[in-house]
């Protein structure tokens, strides 16, 4: 049975006093609301221990990292830096990295197998462009970027990650994947891990809000939410993490 999981995306969003404010608001809503889901918040770096002081029910994410392990890489971060400051998941290949700063599905990759490498859980982000869909690509598009990890022949490639589909039309945006359309990419997802997708969490992300959340989280294969915008308000994203109960 996979549990829930709805994991913030802050993205490059407030400061040190919203942090704080919007975690303290957080944590007692999900408390008041007996909300079951796991919850995972990704603040900027700089937030990170700011953060992992208040966490409450929720764990700590970050956003990316480097796939390098250590070294003369200024302005990078690594997954065991990432560990020593609390954080459990990392979001890697996020379409926003993919697009504005040209992670391609190797990079990704090497993201990927670093974060493994050092016990971090990916939370790895695959979804097609608009274009891609209109062409009919959605399922390539999604198959050429898990099978990148796939090719590295990690050990356990599945175990201990998650991963979301993220169609990057729906990425702030307001426009939502229906349910159906959803299901149908998470379950081809699902089937493209193998034998260990049967166990892996598979979040969608795109404009999830209290309104849309529980008729995505009712589809078999679509196991919690990656959030962006919706994670910036306490209320909101409350509701979407007991839209799980
Ligand atoms: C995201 O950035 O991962 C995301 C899903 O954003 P939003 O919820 O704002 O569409």
């Amino acid at each position: 049975m996979r549990k829930t999981l709805v994991a913030a995306n802050w993205k490059m969003h407030g400061t040190k006093a919203f942090a704080v404010e919007l975690l303290e608001k957080l944590n007692s809503g999900l408390e008041s609301g007996k909300c079951s889901a796991q919850v995972v918040i990704c603040p900027p770096y700089p937030y990170l221990g700011v953060v992992a002081d208040k966490m409450g029910q929720a764990e700590l994410g970050a956003q990316n990292l480097s796939e390098q392990p250590s070294g003369a890489y200024t302005g990078e971060v690594s997954a065991e830096m990432l560990l020593d400051c609390g954080a459990r998941y990392a979001i890697i290949g996020h379409s926003e990295r993919r697009s504005l700063y040209g992670e391609g599905n190797e990079l990704v990759a090497a993201k990927y197998a670093a974060a493994k490498a050092a016990g971090l859980i990916p939370i790895l982000c695959v979804g097609e462009s608009l274009e891609e869909r209109e062409a009919g690509k959605t399922l390539q598009i999604v198959a050429e970027q898990i099978q990148a990890v796939i090719a590295l022949g990690l050990p356990e490639t599945w175990q201990n990650a998650v991963v979301a589909y993220e169609p990057v039309w729906a990425i702030g945006t307001g426009k939502t994947a229906t349910p159906e359309q959803a299901q149908e990419v998470h379950q081809f997802i699902r089937q493209q891990l193998g034998e260990a997708g049967g166990a892996t969490q598979i979040l969608y992300g795109g404009s999830v809000k209290a309104a849309n959340a529980e008729e995505l989280f009712a589809k078999p294969d679509i196991d919690g939410a990656l959030v962006g915008g919706a994670s910036l308000k306490a209320d909101e994203f409350t509701k979407i993490c007991c839209a799980a109960n």
